[in-house]
């Protein structure tokens, strides 16, 4: 694309944007070996008190793979 005047140039500066925004992901999941994730509780701590898990997925917002409600890592935030 040929960039020859300035309003060109905010139009192209303004689709390049657009489409590196849509191509890549907001955040990416961190990895359990990252946030010491371990298949245990730590004291009173696990997953399915947590803010970040979803139950009926066995998922974590934050922490990527299958998540173990008794299970726990250094994210953990406690549910309100
Ligand atoms: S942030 Fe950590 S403790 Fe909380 S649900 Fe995810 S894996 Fe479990």
């Amino acid at each position: 694309m040929k960039v020859s005047s300035r309003r060109s140039f905010f139009r192209y500066m303004a689709l390049l944007g657009l489409v590196t925004f849509s191509a890549v992901p907001l955040y990416a999941k961190a990895q359990k070996d990252k946030v010491k994730y371990q298949e245990l509780p730590h004291d009173a701590q696990h997953c399915s008190t947590c803010n970040y898990f979803l139950p009926k997925e066995k998922q974590c917002i934050l922490v990527e793979g299958s998540i173990n409600p008794n299970g726990w890592c250094s994210l953990y935030f406690k549910k309100v």
